[in-house]
């Protein structure tokens, strides 16, 4: 009985969430460089309240009990990490934020068909006991997962503690599911200052922005998504969607036309190699300028 409540409340979470991010925009409307504007998170307040509609530590253990075994005596074995020399091929990181979601596990297919690597920035909140599987996955076919806070919130209104909630709430539910520790973080909406960047650090996660907005989340155009991810440089970061059908369907065609072009598809700890991607510090890709810098200047 227990079960099929739970059940009920999984297949409930990811439909509200959605239509939450879809009233909101779900956009990462602003450029990289740029910090959220106070009209976009006025609107992101009134049009997507923070819910806290599952605890975190609850769904953690709910999913460790539908997982008999999980962890211990089936641990989950990542690839090794490739040694790609993205300074000399030409390298492209694609990601996918605001999942899992049902069609990520088409996205990691037709990833796999092309032998792409990719990384996907999850949603604390979106992780149930169907979207953790594709999770599961990612690791195993090697993909990078990065944190993408627990409810989507501008990381900038919250509190220090908030914030900080929001990241290590998402590490626990992903570290229950996968063991894997992510390093990555992709602050909702790139919004960022200071105190996100403190917060970060403490829970030991790198700021990962982008360089190619596909805005997928506002033009539901396969075809034009296409496009403009397939305008990637050598060393880009692409910031996509993976809760839009239109994103998707996108997919094969920006594959095989980036494929053509000759890019390697890595994931972002790929594409920078052996650099350390430092806790708290802001990368948008090795296309475009460092933005730490150019925030200096
Ligand atoms: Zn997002």
């Amino acid at each position: 009985m227990a079960v099929v409540r739970i059940g009920v409340l999984w297949l409930s979470l990811p439909l509200t969430l959605s239509m939450v991010l879809g009233l909101s925009g779900c956009g990462e409307v602003r450029a990289p460089a740029g910090e959220i504007h106070k009209d976009d998170v006025v609107r992101v307040r009134k049009t997507a309240p923070v819910r806290r509609a599952v605890d975190p530590e609850q769904l953690a253990a709910r999913l460790i009990a539908q997982q008999p075994g999980w962890p211990g005596d089936r641990p989950l074995v990542a690839p090794r990490r490739r040694s790609i020399r993205c300074k000399q091929v030409k390298c492209v990181a694609l990601t996918f934020d605001d999942g899992p979601f049902d069609y990520t596990g088409k996205v990691l297919d037709m990833l796999a068909e092309h032998h792409a690597k990719a990384t996907f920035f999850v949603v604390g909140q979106m992780v149930n006991p169907q979207t953790s599987l594709f999770l599961r996955r990612m690791v195993s076919e090697g993909h990078e997962l990065g944190n993408h806070s627990w409810d989507h919130p501008p990381l900038t209104s919250l509190s220090h503690d908030a914030v900080r909630g929001q990241l290590e709430h998402t590490q626990q539910v992903v570290k229950a599911v996968t063991g894997a520790t992510m390093r990555l973080l992709r602050p909702p909406y790139g919004a960022t200052d200071a105190k996100v960047a403190e917060e970060a650090e403490h829970v030991g996660l790198a700021q990962i922005l982008w360089d190619v907005d596909t805005l997928d989340w506002r033009d539901r155009d396969s075809s034009v998504v296409a496009r403009r991810a397939s305008d990637a440089r050598p060393g880009s970061i692409v910031l996509m969607h993976d809760i839009h059908k239109s994103t998707v369907d996108a997919v094969p065609r920006l594959l095989s036309e980036l494929q053509v072009k000759g890019y390697t598809f890595v994931t972002v700890s790929e594409l920078y190699g052996t650099q350390v991607l430092a806790p708290g510090k802001r990368y948008a890709g090795e296309a475009g300028e460092d933005e730490n810098d150019k925030k200096r200047s």
